[in-house]
């Protein structure tokens, strides 16, 4: 019956109908979370198979307390001369198949109507890969035209109740990227009769570059430059904040400054498409 209805599963998400699958542990005293860790990961290989992945959101739902505990307090491997907990191994084969973990749980019901997660239960990997449309296949939205599926700032309300809510910043140089991957996607699906889109480009792995100028002149011109990597913090990659600290850097003075003025010239000199304008890095 259950291979009935991963089949089931498989057949809607083939259809181009977003799927989410919560395998695990009902109960919160309840034992052998590895039975379902192992059933999640069937399901998952399974869905990988299918090339029907980046469709579904597959989620892992367990009482341990802590990722890798298995009811018996967790444990420890030695392992080419490290030592590995049972937590980082864990979370490390999590995020390495796309699934999604809800720790330290007991479900009370089950509705048919799926909800919206919290804001800290959201990560990186809902970030949308392709950019297709799920339901009109030949249609992609890049750059600010794409409805983020969560915010990356935390959403709050003033006292008076208004949502104050910053939304992600969809900024050139992303947009760029998706863009490209777009156009390349398109050259694999209608010259190369690709039936799904080749590459992809999930702003929870792709990095951003700004620079806001802060006054004008050679020599005491100023600028704001800054770096981010990943654009949407990644909590498993990057315990603390999320984000690389060697790839995300921030620098005010007259070099950014002069980064803006050559940016400024080179935009303007691409657009133009003048002659050349192909060497110079999108
Ligand atoms: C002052 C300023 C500074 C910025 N600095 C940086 C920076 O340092 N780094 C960075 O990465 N990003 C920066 N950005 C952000 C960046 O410019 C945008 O995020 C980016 O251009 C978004 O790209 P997009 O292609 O999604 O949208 P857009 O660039 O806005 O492109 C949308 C296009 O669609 C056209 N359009 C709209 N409606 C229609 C219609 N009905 N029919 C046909 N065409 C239509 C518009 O004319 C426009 O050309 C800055 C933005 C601003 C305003």
């Amino acid at each position: 019956m259950a291979a009935d209805t991963v089949a089931a599963v498989v057949a809607t998400l083939r259809a181009g109908q977003r799927q989410r699958l919560v395998i695990g542990v009902g109960h919160g005293t309840c034992t052998c979370e590895g039975a379902a860790f192992e059933y999640t990961f069937d399901v998952e290989h399974e869905l990988r198979m299918s090339g029907v992945h980046d469709l579904a959101d597959v989620v892992y739902l367990t009482n341990e307390y802590e990722l890798g505990d298995v009811g018996a307090g967790g444990m420890t491997f030695d392992q080419n001369g490290f030592t590995t907990s049972s937590r980082m191994w864990t979370e490390s084969l999590l995020r390495e198949r796309g699934v999604r973990a809800i720790q330290q749980a007991h479900v009370h019901r089950v509705d048919a109507d799926c909800t919206v997660e919290p804001f800290d239960e959201w990560t990186a990997e809902h970030w949308p890969r392709t950019y297709q449309n799920p339901l009109g296949r030949n249609i992609f939205g890049i750059g600010i035209a794409f409805a983020p599926p969560h915010a990356i700032s935390r959403p709050r309300k003033s006292p008076r109740g208004t949502v104050i809510a910053p939304a992600p910043p969809r900024t050139g140089m992303p947009s760029g990227v998706m863009g490209r991957m777009v156009e390349r996607n398109l050259v694999d699906m209608i010259q190369g009769g690709a039936a799904a889109p080749t590459h992809s480009a999930s702003m929870g792995a792709m990095g951003a570059a700004c620079n806001a100028s802060a006054g004008t002149g050679l020599r005491r011109g100023t600028a704001a430059a800054m770096t981010m990597y990943p654009i949407v913090p990644d909590l498993r990659r990057y315990p603390g904040t999320g984000r690389s600290s060697t790839d995300t850097y921030g620098e005010i003075g007259l070099a950014a400054h002069g980064t803006e003025h050559m940016l400024h010239y080179l935009f303007l000199y691409q657009a133009k498409a003048s002659p050349g304008w192909q060497l110079i890095p999108r």
